[in-house]
């Protein structure tokens, strides 16, 4: 398979092409399909497997091929990543992988001010990638809203857990719509995190690299 067999759009392809990508990783040849055609994954699979583009393609595809922009405050798509630097990269990605579309993204974590990132979301974004805690604060706070989330990515769930962002997490899901579409991502699937994903998921899925 190569990813012109996959069905993306054509500035994602074109982006795919100016990094020299022309073959899918195998979690992305086997999660691309599903994921374009709406269904939840449950993807066991470590850092360096390629899981970032893995959802970041479908996700831009949706993105691309049409919906309503977000109101102020709001993101269509939102990603929660354990860490600040796992947030950074994966906003990266989504500004790499969507050079050719008009793609919004915005990236809130803790540790920096809140004023930029108040600023940020003011208009609404299509992409927010955010770590758990900073994001709460912002939906508590009032200066983001999840209620136009059509899209949710839990990514390095099992590192989530470590990091005691259970609650958290479980707070901002409460707040996305139950008519989603749910990705989540963990290299272990200890207990409390294939109870995490029973909740957040529906009928997913699953695939393991
Ligand atoms: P990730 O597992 O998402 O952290 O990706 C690992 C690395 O592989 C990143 O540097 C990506 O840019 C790169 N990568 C992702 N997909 C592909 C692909 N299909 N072909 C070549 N490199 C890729």
């Amino acid at each position: 398979t190569q990813f012109t067999d996959l069905g993306l759009a054509e500035p994602i392809l074109r982006a795919l092409k100016d990094e020299g990508y022309d073959t899918p990783t195998p979690i992305q040849a086997r999660a691309i399909p599903s994921l374009l055609e709406g269904r939840d994954i449950l993807g066991i699979a470590q850092t360096g497997t390629g899981k970032t583009a893995a959802f970041a393609l479908p996700i831009l595809n949706r993105l691309i091929s049409g919906g309503t922009k977000a109101p102020p405050k709001a993101a269509r798509v939102l990603i929660m990543a354990p860490t600040r630097e796992l947030a950074a990269q994966i906003g990266d990605s989504f500004r790499t992988y969507g050079r050719h579309a008009k793609i919004t993204v915005a990236v809130v974590v803790g540790g920096v001010s809140h004023s930029g990132q108040i600023r940020a979301l003011s208009r609404g974004v299509d992409v927010l990638v955010a770590t758990p805690g900073r994001l709460l604060d912002h939906v508590e706070g009032g200066t983001a809203r999840l209620d136009h989330c059509e899209v949710v990515v839990l990514d390095e769930a099992d590192h989530m857990l470590d990091l005691g962002f259970v609650l958290p997490i479980r707070k901002i899901l409460s707040k996305v719509p139950s008519r989603r579409q749910s990705l989540f991502f963990s290299a272990t699937m200890p207990r409390e995190i294939a109870t995490l994903a029973g909740e957040m998921l529906r009928d997913p899925v699953q695939v393991e690299v």
